[in-house]
């Protein structure tokens, strides 16, 4: 088989829509919502042993409170509190908005109505108001105005900076609850790296927050078409492009040859590259692909993960979401990304459904 991989990440604006161009493999820009906007990790400051109680002195130090992953906004923007009080035993350190100042952290609030309420009444001092981290506007009135939104509903709304500040720390603090104890022997492990590491007192192993590797493909055909597929898993009218972990010892070249001819049964042989974007659910990182098939007639559905699967022309599809006929994923994952790299531009708004 004749696969090929070329390209990397393509950064910028997407060109005008132009739905009647024939264009099915045009190369980038592919525009993620979720993508890295350049906040400063700090990873060798953080691993200082006092980096977390220092930086929660300082009175630019901003925090993001989650609870259950979800964060707290006004107006599509995240809504962040100056450090008050003795430090957290689940503060994470982010990274700051300057190289030496501006720093930001993430909380893990209880999910009881007790960790709401103490939340809203958290105390502001009138002169570090909350703030929102894309530009540092101060917002009149306290976080209870706040509404609490998961990011696979708000991420494609925030700004650059608030989007990739709660993908990181729902992607970290997400890890710290469900992985409290050593995997060699069992003990449970303490934080250390200001949140970045865990360590068993007991044997002294080292964890870091890993992610999974998946691939996510948007197959085309040499007439302009997509390929999108409906799983079992999700409402009957929701397509979206194919997905799957790589497998241990695998390419994510290979993986997405194979899952493709799994689930659509189509045999692709030009794959090429278009970007990620981390999707912490709880742990993946998406690596999106144009992948071009010179034989559509061999689709056919597996039956066993997906249910349908159908060509679309750019109008045909354009039709069904703006008709509410049928839903594509939301604007907030990769899979959006890929359809309208493909698409051209923006798909009109229609029904969406909540999660990507
Ligand atoms: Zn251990």
């Amino acid at each position: 088989m004749g696969t090929h991989v070329s390209g990397s990440g393509y950064r910028g604006h997407m060109p005008t829509p132009d739905p009647q161009a024939a264009q099915p493999d045009r190369p980038g820009p592919l525009e993620l919502p979720l993508a890295d906007a350049g906040l400063h990790r700090q990873d060798q400051q953080r691993q200082r042993p006092d980096w977390l109680d220092h930086v929660w002195s300082l009175r630019d130090t901003r925090v993001l409170s989650l609870r259950d992953g979800l964060a707290p906004t006004c107006d599509h923007r995240l809504v962040l509190t100056p450090a008050a009080g003795p430090l957290p035993e689940t503060a994470v350190y982010l990274g700051s908005f300057r190289e030496d100042s501006g720093h930001l952290v993430a909380v893990s609030l209880s999910g009881s109505p007790q960790g709401a309420a103490a939340e809203a009444e958290m105390p502001l001092s009138a002169e570090t108001p909350p703030a929102h981290a894309a530009d540092g506007d101060h917002l009149e009135g306290p976080a209870a105005d706040a509404e609490w939104l998961d990011l696979r509903d708000v991420g494609h709304r925030l700004g650059a900076l608030d989007a990739a500040l709660l993908t990181q720390a729902v992607a970290v603090t997400t890890w710290h609850r469900s992985s409290p104890h050593c995997t060699r022997c069992g003990h449970r492990t303490e934080v250390r790296s200001s949140g970045w590491m865990r360590r068993c007192p007991h044997c002294g192993t080292e964890t870091f927050p890993r992610t999974d590797p998946a691939a996510i493909t948007a197959v085309v055909d040499d007439a302009g078409r997509i390929l999108l597929g409906s799983a079992y898993r999700w409402a009957a009218h929701r397509y979206s492009t194919f997905a799957g972990f790589v497998e241990a010892g695998e390419s994510v070249e290979a993986a997405v040859v194979r899952e493709v001819a799994e689930e659509a049964g189509v045999e692709v042989d030009d794959v090429r590259y278009l970007g990620s974007q981390a999707w912490p659910f709880p742990r993946s990182l998406m690596l999106g692909y144009l992948a071009r098939t010179s034989r559509p007639e061999q689709a056919r559905a597996d039956r066993e993960e997906i249910r349908d699967v159908r060509w679309f022309t750019r109008e045909e599809l354009r039709d069904e979401v703006a008709s509410g006929r049928l839903w594509i994923p939301s604007r907030s994952s990769i899979s959006r990304a890929l359809i309208e790299h493909w698409y051209g531009g923006p798909m009109p708004d229609a029904e969406e459904e909540p999660a990507g």
